[in-house]
């Protein structure tokens, strides 16, 4: 059964207009390994759909053979195989992205009257291919039409529909909402192998399954995305505090203002109390050539420092250049960060959108990005981050973890409760993101998981208010304690309704394949 499959896909793999070929292609490849480097899945093939009917040919063929699962692996940013098969087919998603025009994914607009962009808000949708990167689709939304979506992940390196089926966070969350609240429409290919079109008025509950479904319901071929028109540029600023509880009072001041007083993007990070290129002072600045002067913190700063970190749109290049600055300044003239530790740079929107880029450059050139990832995401309620800031950030990590920590906060009412996503309780929570680089002569990684794990249960034995982004667990009592009883039943029942056999996203180790 499995190799007429593959006949057959091979035999789709050669549209007339595909710029890459849609077969099967052999094992042993990069579809075993992720970008945390920790664990390693050799599938039994890697399928390169063209079309949504090869995805749910492979999905078919899967459930008439036994044991057989699906990935769907988007661009395997994953950190502990959550997007391998062992032993099972794999889906190239950028093959599907990519079929129908060479180096570049199809995308569509959708909804514009005439083509032309609105106001602010959403003016219009784009179709754009599950396997499409962001960045791709910031190109295209902005160079095309001038436009764009509105929330964002910092890195855009990753698929709409990975980061979909997870929550895709960032600065603009706490105004926009995540990625998943973000999404208009889906066409998925669900573990029978039907592939359907949801929203939230038609099939709302497979829309919402799929949306942070952690790839358990569908495998998402298509996405409409709102699009609003693109700033130009944006006043991007960075101000330092010696204290949490300032850095705190004043992140979530900024997060609860009225639209018309916020910025489009707040975000922040915790840094150590020292000249440390990675770690240290020098992580700060941003480009433009501002120096951070120690000497300026307060007398008593304690080993960890936080830099709070804005940025407003601007919409037109010159005339409001000036103007972006000075309401800049006015709306932080209230907070109470280290005066003179303030750095701020004028950038593309492009440019800005696109700033992890050159932590990627720069990551390969040292071997970092190659290197295991042992990231570990949290979601902390702001009932317990300074518990959390104490016992763990200037605590266990106070030397720093050779990349970025960051802790800035987010509005659980900007998620929708349908989706599939696990928060903390609190209105207002935390992003804790621990991004480990290892280096060489640094710590061994089994340490750094040992770190980890130590992190998790000193969460668990003090009652922070805590949920795993991007959770890793093993077992059936593990992932009911991550959902909660009642989330836990409705995901299981969601799984019997759309994948009833257990086909898809084995990398998960949620469920087990059915007999
Ligand atoms: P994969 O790792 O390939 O897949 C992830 C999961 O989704 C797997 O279970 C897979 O089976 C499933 N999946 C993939 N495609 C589909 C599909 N089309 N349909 C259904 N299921 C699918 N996340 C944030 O929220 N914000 C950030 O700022 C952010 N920055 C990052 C920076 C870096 C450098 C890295 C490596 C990761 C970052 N992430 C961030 C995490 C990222 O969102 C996750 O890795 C996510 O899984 C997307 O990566 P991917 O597209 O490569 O998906």
């Amino acid at each position: 059964m499995m190799l007429a499959y593959m006949d057959r896909a091979a035999a789709a793999a050669e549209p007339e207009d595909a710029g890459e070929p849609a077969a099967p292609v052999a094992a042993g490849c990069a579809a075993a390994a992720d970008f945390g480097g920790l664990v390693s899945a050799m599938p039994a093939a890697v399928v390169r759909p063209a079309t949504a009917d090869d995805v749910a040919n492979a999905i078919r063929a899967a459930a008439l053979t036994a044991g057989l699962t699906v990935a769907a692996r988007g661009n395997g940013h994953s950190v502990s195989g959550q997007a391998m098969a062992e032993g099972g087919l794999v889906l190239d998603m950028r093959a599907l992205a990519l079929s129908s025009r060479r180096g570049a994914p199809q995308m569509q607009l959708v909804g514009c009257p005439d083509g032309t962009s609105g106001g602010a808000g959403t003016c219009c949708y784009a179709d754009v291919p599950g396997g499409a990167l962001w960045e791709e689709v910031l190109h295209w939304g902005v160079k095309t039409h001038g436009l764009a979506p509105a929330s964002w992940t910092d890195y855009l390196r990753l698929t709409v529909g990975g980061t979909l089926s997870n929550g895709g966070v960032s600065g603009q969350s706490f105004r926009y909402g995540p990625q998943v609240s973000n999404v208009a429409e889906l066409e998925v290919v669900t573990g029978d192998g039907e592939c359907r079109v949801c929203s939230p008025s038609s099939h709302p509950d497979l829309f919402f399954a799929v949306l942070g479904g952690l790839g358990q319901f569908g495998v998402i071929t298509r996405a409409r995305i709102p699009l609003r028109r693109a700033p130009r540029r944006v006043r991007w600023t960075r101000v330092v505090y010696a204290s949490f509880a300032d850095y705190t009072a004043d992140a979530e001041w900024l997060v609860t203002r009225p639209p018309d007083a916020a910025f489009d993007y707040v975000e922040g990070f915790a840094f150590v109390n020292s000249d440390d290129p990675v770690n240290g002072w020098p992580s700060v600045p941003i480009p433009g050539g501002a120096r951070f002067d120690p000497s300026l913190l307060p007398g008593g700063a304690g080993p960890v420092l936080y830099c709070l970190e804005v940025a407003l749109y601007q919409y037109t290049d010159d005339e409001d250049k000036g103007t972006a600055a000075t309401t800049s300044r006015v709306m932080m003239a209230p907070l109470k960060y280290v005066r003179g530790l303030e750095f701020a740079a004028d950038v593309g929107y492009v440019d800005f959108l696109s700033r992890v880029n050159r932590v990627e450059e720069e990551a390969r050139r040292n071997g970092s990005w190659d290197a295991p990832h042992p990231w570990l995401n949290l979601f902390v309620s702001a009932r317990d981050i300074a518990d959390f800031d104490r016992a763990v950030i200037k605590g266990m990590l106070a030397d720093g973890i050779d990349g970025p920590m960051l802790v800035y906060p987010m509005l659980k009412s900007k998620w929708d409760p349908n989706t599939s996503v696990s928060l903390p309780e609190g209105e207002i929570f935390y992003l804790v993101a621990l991004l480990r680089f290892c280096r060489a002569g640094g710590p061994a990684v089994d340490e750094l998981v040992a770190q980890n794990g130590a992190i998790l249960r000193a969460c668990r034995a003090n009652g922070y208010d805590h949920k795993a982004y991007f959770p890793s667990y093993r077992g059936e009592a593990e992932w009911a304690r991550h959902f909660g009883a009642a989330r836990w039943r409705r995901f299981v029942e969601r799984k019997a309704r759309y994948d009833p056999l257990a086909i898809l996203a084995p990398g998960q180790k949620i469920f087990p394949r059915a007999p």
